[in-house]
């Protein structure tokens, strides 16, 4: 249920963004008796609206990303979060330490906490076939969707880390996976680099622009190449495509200076809290090694435990307070 009619304007938390991370950390806050609204752009589920078939969450050796948003959306609204549909604008917090929340459709809820789970976004080639066959060959994740790709020809596109790293990753799936990077020099650490360019699995090709993701009804089949120095242009035959160009954090939303890595990834301490007090942060957002779900649903519990107790303290501090004066 989305109950825009009967939101009001001031929460416990206020959680922005209704992926698993804010549907778990919603889930835990109701149960936890705290009043908890989530703030959902669109239907809530986030990233597991847009995967097909998801195989690594405990407990479900195979179900639809679909489903599972279902299932944890019914589960949040079981223990009682107030889940809206609006997009958040602006976090910001005021001279009065409380957060306010400013939303698209003008509303401005308040809350002396404010967890952000608003994901991020992988970015995108550009190239026309990446939407028709996202989800049938073209992937953005390797740990989610390597396992789909065994003994088959696949490329990855990328020249940083990320690339570099996944392409090794997924020859223990594929037969061979084609390194492509626009440049002639790779920007991942040396040994990375080493590493890929010695596995027998990976051919690297340099210098080399995605210009379109060919398929048919099956999924992606090809890849349509154009040498930067040449102009000539090729094709590759491969069943998958894994897109490493970066990824954009939804970080942006913060008014004010929070700790944040050179790419916009949020960095918390071990409550999940920002640095500024009082403003936490979990899942996809956040800096850490790898962003699976049960790494935002895993982040979630742990910030929504720490917000409880984050309100206790505040609420003891403010009886003392009125105990001294
Ligand atoms: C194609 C694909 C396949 C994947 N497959 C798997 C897999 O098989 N297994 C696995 O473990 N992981 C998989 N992942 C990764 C996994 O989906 C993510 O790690 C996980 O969804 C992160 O959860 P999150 O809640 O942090 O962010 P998200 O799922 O990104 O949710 C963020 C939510 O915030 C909302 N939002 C953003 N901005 C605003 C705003 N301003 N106002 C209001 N709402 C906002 C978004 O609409 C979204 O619903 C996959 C990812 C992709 C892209």
């Amino acid at each position: 249920m989305t109950n825009n009619e009967k939101e009001k304007a001031q929460y416990d938390v206020i959680i922005v963004g209704g992926g698993p991370a804010g549907l778990c950390a919603a889930m835990y806050s109701g149960r936890g008796m705290l009043d908890a609204l989530l703030i959902e752009r669109g239907l809530p589920g986030g990233e597991l609206l847009n995967t097909e078939l998801i195989e690594d969450y405990p407990g479900f050796e195979s179900i639809l990303g679909r489903d599972l948003a279902a299932r944890m959306t019914s589960h949040t609204e079981k223990f009682g979060a107030s889940i809206v549909t609006d997009t958040v604008d602006a976090i910001e917090k005021m001279d009065d330490d409380w957060f306010e929340v400013r939303t698209q459709l003008g509303k401005v809820y308040r809350a002396p906490t404010v967890l952000l789970t608003a994901g991020g976004t992988p970015n995108k080639l550009g190239v026309p076939g990446e939407v028709e066959y996202a989800g049938r060959g073209v992937s953005y994740c390797a740990v989610c969707d390597g396992a789909f790709f065994k003994d088959e020809t696949i490329a990855v596109v990328g020249g940083g880390d990320a690339a570099v790293e996944e392409a090794g990753y997924l020859t223990r799936y594929a037969e061979k996976v084609f390194l492509v990077h626009r440049r002639d020099e790779f920007r991942a650490s040396k040994l990375l680099q080493e590493r890929a360019f010695k596995n027998p699995k990976i051919a690297v090709v340099r210098s080399q622009v995605v210009e379109e993701i060919g398929g048919g009804p099956s999924g992606a089949t090809s890849l349509k190449l154009k040498d930067t120095k040449t102009g000539e242009t090729s094709e590759l035959a491969v069943t998958g495509v894994f897109i490493f160009i970066g990824f954009t954090p939804n970080s942006g939303l913060i008014k004010g200076h929070f700790d944040h890595d050179p790419s916009g990834y949020i960095i918390t301490d071990w409550n999940m809290m920002t640095s500024i007090p009082g403003l936490f942060a979990a899942g996809d957002l956040r800096v850490q090694l790898t962003r699976q779900i049960t790494t935002a649903v895993g982040d979630a519990t742990t910030a929504a435990i720490a917000i409880e107790k984050y309100l206790a303290e505040r609420q003891e501090a403010a009886k003392e307070a009125v105990g001294s004066a």
